[in-house]
Formats: structure tokens, sequence, C-alpha cells
């Protein structure tokens, strides 16, 4: 079973009609919702399951610039500044602290390109530093092996994954956004080059424009309007312990080992590099998109061939939208944990912290990551299909810039100035061959 988030009770009739519905309740759609109807926009939210079921409360909880790809600077910049006002906009506790983040290295060469993103970042307002072995021993509070050096970003931060996109949920709630929980969306409808209604399960809502945040979903809910976005997945094993007082207050990386401090006290760990590429037929058919990010990191993706390769050639087919669809036959996508990470990682985590030697798991998950093959989202209008926004393929750290990609979202939709300019985000770089290579500055 996965993590338990805080509950969101849906709304129950549906309405004949609105202006935007929006697939999916992860933090993407929920954030979107909630900019939306701040602004008194006509929303619902349909999920097939509850909210923040899939990723968005299966996730490290990080909010991090440190690391990331440079394309996504100014969305995480807006993003943080958002995160900083969350907690008084939704009249909630989303956990959101500002702890700050360090990506340990233990070579010369990962240390230069550390020190080449912190100048790559610094000219874009994005202030991190370098720092040495006292530094990240002071840190690294009881670390016996600590890296030589580090990446440290004092004003990154962390969420409670559980809390924060139910609380924006709430407050989009009582905003005005009718949002249905266990109400999947079979399919959308167009006439004339533009969307008209979508199909649920519980029935059809006419509407002037749709939002497709469907996170791992999204290719599947494209496949059936004709637009083959190349999105993968990838399964990744996270755990958690008991509460110890003691350790690092800061979230920490360092290839084997990634960890924060939660709320309770304990902490989220993983294995910081390795997950599992379940093989699908998507898997051959994009092969060729992803070959540059394989090359960089085929010695951390553990291929599987089994049960993920038959059903999805079993639900390939588009299926008539007066029958049950394959959303409904899987209301929360809950992978199982790859348990020889968990258990490797948290060996590791017990002697790398002896003073935390006691830890021990009271919770094992898995997720399923949305991947892209630059590893940047795709968050754009779709020519040829007026009124559909899509908003996915977030790629492993969609947490962090989730607010601001809601935000920018709803720009889109209302037609206001966009938050951040959303050039780097568009769904045509996977089809006119101008899709950058994924950032391999780090
Ligand atoms: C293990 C793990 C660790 C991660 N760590 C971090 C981190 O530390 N920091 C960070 O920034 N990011 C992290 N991420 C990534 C982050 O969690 C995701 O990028 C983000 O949650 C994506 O949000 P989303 O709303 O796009 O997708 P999701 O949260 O997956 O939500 C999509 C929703 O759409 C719903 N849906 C799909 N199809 C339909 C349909 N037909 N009808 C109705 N509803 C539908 C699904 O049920 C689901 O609830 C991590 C991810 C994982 C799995």
């Amino acid at each position: 079973m996965g993590p338990i988030t805080i509950p969101v009770f849906g709304s129950e009739t549906l309405p004949a009609a609105c202006e935007t519905v929006i697939v999916g309740g992860g933090i993407i759609g929920v954030a979107t919702a909630m900019f939306l109807a701040e602004r008194g926009h006509d929303v619902v939210l349909l999920e097939k399951g509850h909210i923040a079921g899939e990723q968005s409360s299966r996730n490290w909880g990080w909010c991090r610039q440190a690391r990331r790809d440079p394309r996504e600077f100014d969305l995480i910049r807006e993003s943080l500044r958002l995160w900083r006002g969350m907690n008084e906009r939704v009249g909630g506790d989303t956990g959101f602290a500002t702890c700050g983040t360090l990506f340990g290295a233990r070579d010369e060469a990962t240390s230069q390109r550390y020190a080449a993103w912190v100048g790559e970042a610094a000219q874009a307002g994005i202030s991190a530093e370098m720092v040495t072995r006292d530094r990240v021993q002071a840190l690294l509070t009881g670390d016996c092996a600590p890296p030589p050096t580090g990446l440290y970003c004092a004003s990154d931060g962390r969420a409670e994954p559980q809390w924060a996109a139910p609380l924006m949920a709430r407050h989009a709630q009582a905003k005005g956004a009718q949002i249905f929980t266990d109400c999947a969306l079979r399919g959308i409808e167009t006439a004339g080059g533009r969307i008209v209604s979508v199909v649920s399960e519980r029935g059809t809502i006419a509407c002037r424009n749709v939002v497709v945040a469907g996170g791992a979903w999204t290719r599947r809910i494209l496949r059936d309007l004709d637009i083959h976005i190349p999105q993968l997945k990838v399964r990744a094993s996270v755990s958690r312990t008991q509460p110890l007082p003691g350790g690092p207050d800061l979230c920490f990386w360092d290839k084997s080992l990634g960890v924060r401090k939660r709320r309770d006290g304990g902490y989220t760990l993983a294995n910081g590099l390795l997950n599992t590429v379940p093989l699908t037929p998507d898997s051959f058919r994009f092969m060729r998109p992803y070959l540059a990010i394989l090359a960089m990191d085929w010695r951390h993706l553990r291929l599987s061939m089994g049960h993920d390769f038959f059903s999805e050639w079993a639900n390939a087919a588009p299926v008539p939208l007066d029958r049950p669809s394959p959303y409904e036959a899987c209301r929360v996508l809950d992978p199982a944990p790859d348990l020889r990470f968990v258990r490797s990682t948290l060996a590791l985590f017990r002697r790398r912290f002896p003073q935390l030697a006691g830890a021990r798991l009271v919770q094992v998950w898995g997720g399923m990551i949305d991947a892209m093959p630059d590893t940047v989202p795709i968050i754009s209008p779709v020519d040829g299909v007026g009124g559909l926004i899509v908003a996915t393929g977030f790629s492993g750290h969609g947490f962090g810039i989730g607010p601001g990609a809601g935000h920018l979202v709803a720009d889109m939709v209302t037609g206001a100035a966009p938050i951040v300019d959303p050039h780097s985000y568009r769904i045509t770089r996977y089809f006119d061959g101008t899709m950058p290579r994924p950032y391999g500055g780090v």
C-alpha cells in the first residue's frame, strides 16, 4: 500500500458543462485547479483514484534548484517563491521548509561538473556554492564517511508529499473548483479541430479547454487523440524510517543514497541512482529518442520484462467511451518496490550514520515516474486541437516545480502573461526534430 494522504472529498454531481476540465489530481493538476479557481475560473478536476494517490504522494519531497537543468531555472525559482507562501495560501501545513540540499561529490570530475553548474546557476540568479570537507561534515551531522566536497544550495527546501497536493486541492475547492475523485476520464471529444467535451465514467461534460495532467497515463490518454508523445515509465523504490533524533536536517544525495528528514522526525530514504525500467511495447517504439539518456545512465537502470509488457499491450487499443476504460481498472498505480534497493539503502544509511544505527523501516513503496527523453516536462498547448493543454513528463522532479507549473498552465488557459517563458516546454520539440539533448551537465 502506498503512503496515506490527507483525504480530499470529491463533489457528487457532475456538471453538464464547465469552462475547463483538468484530468489528473496529482500536484500538477491540483496546482492548476488552485490557480484557476483563485481567478474565478469555472474548473472541474477529474481524478480516477484519490488526490495525490500516485507520484505526488510517493516522491522524496525535495523542492530543489540544485542540479536542475537550466531550462527549468525560471520555473523552479518561481515555484520556490510560491512554496514559501503556500501554507498561508492554503491555510494549512504543507510541510514546506527551507532546509537546503547537498549533493556530495566523491571524485574530481563530479566536483568540477558541480562547480560549473554553480557558475551557470549564478548567472540565472540562483545562489549555490561548493563546500569542502569541514562544511560538509557540519551539514551531514554524524556522517562517518562524508564526501570531500559537495554542491550546497541553502535556499532549497522540502515539503511533505502526502500533505501538500491534498491541501492545495482543498483550497481549490474552497475557491470554487469542483473536484471529482474515483471518476476517470474515458476520452476527450473534439469537433472542427477543437475540444468540445470530455466523457468520464460518470457522464459527459461539455467544455472549452482540457488540461491533461495524467502523469504516467498521459501517453495513453493522448494516443486516443492520435498524439504520440515519447513518454516512458520508470519504477522507483522508496522507504521511510521511524522518528530518529540526531541526524542531518537537510536533504542530501550522494549517488547511492538520497535522504530527506521528514516532518514526523523520520527519514525518507532511497537509492540515489538505481531505478527499474519496465519494458513495454513503447520502450521499443521510443528507443531512438532515449538513446542519449541511455548512453549517460545505462549503469543505473535495471530493465525488467514481465507483467507491464503484456498489460500495456493488452490495454493499448481504444475502448468505446460507453465501456469501462483501463483507467477504471487501475484506480491507483501502486508498483511493487524493489526490495533489493530498499535493503541496501537502509544498510548504507546505518553504516554512514552510526548514531542512527537503530533505524528501521516502517514503510516501503514504489512510484512510477513519467519520463521524457530530454527529462524536461511538456507544458504546452497542442497545435490542431484548440483548447487542449498538456502538462506531463516531469521526469522525476515535478513535485518541486509543481506550483510554478500549475501557475503556468493556468496562465495558458486564461491567456494571462505566462509566469515564465514556456518555450522549453513546447510539445512540438518531439515532433519537429528540435528536442535538445538531455542535460548532462551534472
Ligand atoms: C519515487 C519518486 C521520487 C520522486 N522524488 C521527487 C522529489 O524529491 N522532488 C520532485 O520535485 N519530484 C520528485 N518526483 C517526481 C514527482 O513526484 C512528479 O514529477 C510529480 O508528482 C508529477 O505530478 P503529476 O501531477 O504530473 O503526476 P501524478 O502525481 O502521477 O498525478 C497524475 C494523476 O492523474 C490521474 N489520472 C491518470 N489518468 C487519469 C484518467 N484517465 N482520469 C482521471 N485521472 C487520471 C492519476 O490517477 C494520478 O493521480 C519523484 C517521483 C517518484 C515516483
